[in-house]
């Protein structure tokens, strides 16, 4: 194990909850550990000539400027546009419920196999593999708001926690000894190295279903979408909204942004309780991610969803007698 116990321990609440002493996060036997890229768990500094950086980027500039021009020359239909709505809303749990709340926090536990399922969800959303994805924000909640949280805009800017990380190229590896939880299986790990396969798998869905709009307006328009909805909690979410909780960080509960991320935008709570599958902790906080876990509990395919403690509700709680004070 080494330093890795020590430092899992520290990250995200992921060997502190109910439920999680001593097991594994799914029901199946591990395969045998695999050899872990050698990385520092600290921000990476720049490699690599500038240019080089540069078009490590460029992806995320062609995307969006492929769905600007497409959306200039191809007329949208209402199958399209259908289309659109709902790859937005199912890939944002993708990222959500799986990247999120499963691979970065564990707040539930389900099968090998639809893990797997969550992985390719996730991928399909275009911002990168799941084990990039939720190193990196293990990180970000290790050193939130602090020197090496690769995207803070307190510590930055709103350019650089919003989509400055994203294309500046630093971030291309990853400090994956802070995920041997997952990194275990081989499926996640080959998944990983390609994770443009689902994003491209459904572009092409997309256009066999309804031509050149539904290239356009269901693929790369939802596509930009979802990038900037999720962005939001990385920008907005430590910038505007309301605390409740006196977390170590800025982070905010932001109710437009928990609309259009599907419950994310109560980021301060999440912060609070962090390996928690509830982000949304009162009646009227939206948060459809933790209700489509609960369904999938109902159904099976998930269980041992992490609820609130009462003690953990009450501590650190700004205030007594209001739910939340001006930022
Ligand atoms: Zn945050
Ligand atoms: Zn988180």
């Amino acid at each position: 194990m080494g330093k890795v116990g020590p430092i899992l321990s520290g990250i995200a609440g992921a060997s502190t909850l109910p439920g999680s002493e001593g097991s594994p996060s799914i029901s199946t036997a591990a395969p045998p550990r695999a050899p872990l890229p050698d990385f520092t768990p600290h921000l990476p500094v720049p490699s690599g000539s500038v240019i080089r950086r540069r078009l490590r980027g460029l992806p995320f500039i062609i995307i969006h400027i492929s769905a600007l021009v497409g959306a200039c020359l191809v007329a949208p239909t209402w199958t399209a546009i259908g289309i659109g709505v709902a790859l937005y809303v199912v890939r944002m749990f993708g990222v959500t419920g799986g990247y999120h709340r499963y691979f970065a926090h564990r707040a539930y536990r389900t099968s090998r196999w639809f893990q797997f399922v969550l992985a390719w969800l996730g991928c399909s959303a275009m911002q990168k593999g799941p084990l990039w994805w939720a190193v990196h924000h293990r990180q970000h909640h290790k050193y939130s708001d602090q020197e090496d949280d690769p995207h803070s805009p307190i510590i930055r800017s709103v350019w650089w926690a919003h989509v400055g990380w994203v294309i500046s190229g630093r971030f291309r590896k990853a400090p994956y000894k802070l995920i041997q939880d997952y990194w275990k299986y081989p499926e996640l790990r080959i998944l990983n190295k390609l994770h443009w396969l689902p994003g491209f798998a459904l572009a092409g869905l997309c256009y066999w279903l309804d031509g050149l709009p539904g290239l356009v307006w269901g693929f790369l328009v939802s596509t930009i979408c979802l990038y900037h909805g999720t962005f939001l909690v990385n920008s907005a979410c430590h910038l505007w909204g309301t605390r409740r909780y006196a977390t170590t960080d800025q982070s905010k509960n932001l109710w437009w942004a928990a609309i259009l991320t599907l419950g994310e935008g109560w980021h301060n709570n999440h912060h609070h309780y962090q390996s928690c599958a509830r982000q949304g902790l009162r009646w009227w906080e939206i948060d459809m991610s933790y209700y489509t876990i609960r369904a999938l509990g109902l159904v099976g395919l998930v269980w041992d969803i992490r609820e609130p403690t009462a003690k953990a509700l009450a501590k650190n709680r700004i205030g007594t007698s209001v739910d939340a004070q001006p930022a």
